[in-house]
C-alpha cells in the first residue's frame, strides 16, 4: 500500500470518526488531519492482534524473575564484602552463578520453543504456566532455606 493511499484511507476513516486519541483520551470529533490536535500523536488505522498470555509468556516471566533473584542475591553477596569487609562465601555464590547461567540458557531456548509450547496440549500448558508463576518463589525460597541453613 502506498504512503499517501493509506493516508488517504486513515483521514477517510478519521472524518467519520468520533472517540478518545489513543494515546491521551481527547476527544476526537471527526479530526481532518491524522494527528491528534491534543498532543499530536500519529494517528493509523491498524489490525491488530491482541495480546493473549500464554503458559509460554507465563514461564518466561517465570525464568526472567528467577534471573533476578540470583542477580539479586549474587550482588547482595558482593555487597556484603565491599560494605562490611566480610569473606565472599563461594560456597553460596557458585551455585549461584551457575544456576544465572543455566536460567540465561534456558530464556535462550525457551524463547525458540515458543510454537512448540503453544502447539502442547491444555493441562501441558496449565502445568506450565503454574509453574511458570512459581518458580521465583521456589527459587528464592531454595536460595533462602540454603542460606539458613549453612550460615
Ligand atoms: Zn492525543
Amino acid at each position: 500500500m502506498e504512503h499517501t493511499d493509506k493516508n488517504e484511507k486513515t483521514l477517510s476513516f478519521l472524518a467519520q470518526f468520533e472517540g478518545p486519541c489513543p494515546r491521551c483520551g481527547f476527544q476526537l470529533h471527526h479530526p481532518v488531519s491524522t494527528k491528534c490536535p491534543e498532543c499530536g500523536f500519529a494517528l493509523s488505522i491498524t489490525l491488530k492482534k491482541p495480546f493473549l498470555c500464554t503458559s509460554w509468556h507465563l514461564f518466561m516471566f517465570g525464568l526472567v524473575a528467577s534471573l533476578g533473584v540470583c542477580i539479586d542475591q549474587i550482588g547482595l553477596h558482593f555487597m556484603a564484602r565491599f560494605y562490611q569487609g566480610s569473606p565472599i562465601v563461594w560456597g553460596w555464590v557458585l551455585p549461584e552463578l551457575f544456576l544465572l547461567i543455566v536460567y540465561f540458557v534456558g530464556i535462550f531456548f525457551w524463547w525458540w520453543a515458543r510454537a512448540w509450547a503453544n502447539a502442547l496440549g491444555h493441562n501441558a500448558k496449565l502445568a506450565i504456566g503454574a509453574l511458570g508463576l512459581a518458580l521465583p518463589i521456589l527459587w528464592f525460597n531454595l536460595i533462602f532455606w540454603i542460606f539458613v541453613l549453612t550460615f
